[in-house]
């Protein structure tokens, strides 16, 4: 009953946001086209765009929110699908690196940070292309958040035996032991993520947890406060002959 309600609120949600959505984007075209209105004050002109700003901002959040929310709700009952197919990791890791390239840039300005790729084996993996780059963007969104300027963010793709080994390393805040059991529950942020500028909704890592596990694959992460975090998402390999399964014994957790 609480995954059906979680998925009908959800989804019922959608639809005043979109509302929401639309009145910000004419509010907004409306304030370009006439600049500033001679019947508001000169107060409520200078502030008007910084508040629709703030809406806006907080709207797509609540969206994301939506969206996540409706993945875990689908995957908790089960209809959730993967579309598997056999996947070069080492194409989406590169192309995961081009996009955080531009997310770093953007959200924290040219040169503050730099992603650099160290260890790059090829491998190819049997999933679903989109869900895995998911995990990826979710890693490296997190790097560049939690990395203050002038930190470094590693991307590397090695082969370990039968696995294949993703690795986003970033010389960030860090995580506390204790919070470390816990950032892959729903809705779990550590304090210093709470505050609004940091954004996110703490559904990123239970949706990456869920992923890898239906890839019989895992996450596990390192970490020192004030020194960094190298989160990892272990898939086994992919061996194109039919008879040649994945061994799929547990690796030990490093
Ligand atoms: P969020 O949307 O809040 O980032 P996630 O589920 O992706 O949600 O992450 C959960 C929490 O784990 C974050 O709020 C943050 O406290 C912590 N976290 C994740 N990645 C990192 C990182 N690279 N460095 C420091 N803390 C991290």
């Amino acid at each position: 009953a609480q995954e059906r309600l979680v998925a009908d609120v959800s989804h019922e949600l959608r639809t005043p946001l979109t509302t929401v959505q639309g009145n910000i984007d004419l509010l907004q075209r409306v304030l370009r086209s006439n600049g500033a209105n001679p019947s508001l004050t000169p107060e409520i002109s200078a502030i008007l765009p910084e508040i629709l700003n703030e809406v806006e901002d907080e709207t797509k959040r609540m969206n994301n929110m939506i969206r996540d929310l409706l993945l875990l709700a689908q995957a908790d009952s089960g209809v959730l699908q993967l579309k598997m197919e056999a996947v070069e990791l080492d194409t989406l890791l590169l192309d995961v690196y081009r996009q955080s390239r531009k997310v770093a840039e953007r959200t924290k300005g040219i040169g503050a940070l730099e992603i650099r790729i160290g260890h790059e084996d090829q491998a190819l993996v049997w999933g679903d292309p989109e869900r895995l780059r998911q995990v990826l963007v979710n890693f490296t969104d997190n790097a560049i958040k939690y990395t203050p300027s002038g930190g470094t963010i590693t991307l590397s793709l090695e082969n370990q035996k039968n696995w294949v080994k993703v690795t986003v390393a970033d010389t960030g805040i860090g995580i506390k032991a204790e919070d470390r059991e816990m950032i892959f529950e729903r809705f779990y942020r550590t304090d210093k993520a709470r505050s609004r500028e940091m954004g996110g909704s703490g559904l990123g890592l239970s949706i990456a947890r869920w992923i890898a596990q239906a890839h019989n694959g895992k996450i596990t992460v390192e970490s020192t406060v004030g020194v960094g975090s190298t989160f990892t998402l272990w898939l086994p390999e992919y061996v194109e002959s039919a008879t040649a399964t994945p061994d799929l014994q547990p690796v030990a957790d490093q």
